[in-house]
């Protein structure tokens, strides 16, 4: 090519590169918070009896019956629901929405990353919001100063890839008093203690959204989804891909979302396998950031976060690794089975002993 044709801003920006999805055999995978247990047989049972010769007609564009489901589920009107390809769906839209050149976006680091891609496809200025190394990656205090100017506050609750909260009232405090969209980024609140949810009915410029990636095993399916205003939901919707959701999709998320007492249940096993492997990495020196997500951000005693990647990657044990100068001490790990967990711990056992 003798000129590049992208836009110059497209030319300069790196993409977002995704957690690996390694072929290895006997791999124990801890790196993408994917959940560890399968989804619910009624997701296997709605696959059996999905008729495929339907899929020669378009599926609903706005996936009214699996939207009225998660109405019902949260306790809000329909109007307030738009679904989304997975919520990186969701993020697209809101990007688009709310973020141009002369819109920043205010954004937690260290946060998922996928933000500041997305802002450097508008050209978006992003101002990043340090959080308190020492201090368990919590808030700054003057976080509404930092975030002035910005069109758009993303608040990651619980927060990735660290896995810890914050004050719920302080949350209330950053809706009501911050001149801009806030977005509550909840991938992963069904393993948290509170959520936001609640603070997308009372505020006209609050979005919640949330994924059927984590907790309902359904990663491989694509489907979040946000919860606000009326008024913000029409808005988004007019950026919407017309068929965002496959009617597949449509239709075991629906099986899914139905299935509460399965969704407790699993998320129950994660929950008590979370308080174990914190336990047992306290015990070998770790430094745990107590987690409220489906994964740990967890030390190793001498601070080395890649070393450990690659010894354990060895032993195919695959976790991930964030370089940069507070992340890089750090491992995230996703809560895998019980024994899962305990092949993790004997390989860290013999790594520390
Ligand atoms: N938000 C956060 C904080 C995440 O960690 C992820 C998963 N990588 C997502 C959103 C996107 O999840 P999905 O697109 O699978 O719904």
């Amino acid at each position: 090519m003798k000129r590049s044709y992208f836009r110059p801003a497209i030319d300069a920006m790196q993409g977002y590169t995704p957690g690996e999805q390694p072929k290895m055999l006997n791999l124990v995978k801890l790196n993408t918070n994917e959940n560890p247990y399968p989804p619910s047989p009624a997701v296997l049972g709605a696959l059996e009896t999905f008729d495929a010769t339907q899929l020669r007609r378009y599926p609903d564009p706005m996936a009214d019956a699996l939207c009225e489901a998660i109405a019902a589920r949260h306790g809000v009107a329909r109007n307030q629901v738009l679904a989304g390809n997975g919520s990186d769906d969701i993020l697209t839209m809101v990007f688009r929405a709310f973020t141009a050149p002369d819109r920043p976006v205010a954004v937690l680091d260290p946060s998922y990353s996928l933000y500041s891609v997305l802002a450097a496809m508008q050209e978006a200025p992003v101002k990043r919001i340090a959080l308190d190394a020492e201090h368990d990656f919590a808030l700054p205090d003057d976080l509404l100063e930092q975030a002035e100017g910005a069109n758009l506050l993303i608040v990651t609750r619980p927060n990735a890839p660290t896995g810890n909260t914050f004050p719920l009232a302080a949350m209330r405090r950053i809706a009501a008093e911050f001149d801009g969209i806030v977005m509550f980024d909840e991938a992963y609140a069904d393993f948290a203690e509170d959520n936001c949810m609640s603070l997308a009915s009372e505020f006209d410029h609050v979005i919640v959204s949330r994924t059927s990636s984590k907790s309902l095993s359904l990663a491989g399916l694509r489907f979040g989804y946000a919860v606000a205003h009326p008024g913000l939901i029409d808005g988004l919707n007019k950026l919407k891909d017309s068929y965002n959701l496959d009617m597949i999709t449509q239709t075991l998320a629906l099986a899914a979302v139905r299935d509460e007492n399965y969704l407790r249940a699993t998320t129950a096993k994660v929950l008590a396998s979370r308080t174990e492997l914190t336990a047992s990495l306290r015990q070998l020196g770790f430094r745990v950031v107590p987690s409220q997500a489906n994964f740990l951000f967890a030390a190793p005693p001498d601070g080395d976060g890649e070393k450990l990647f690659h010894y354990l990657r060895e032993r195919a044990l695959i976790v991930r690794y964030f370089p940069g100068p507070v992340t890089g001490s750090y491992l995230r790990i996703t809560v895998g089975t019980p024994e899962q967990n305990r092949r993790l711990l004997d390989a860290l056992q013999s790594y520390c002993g």
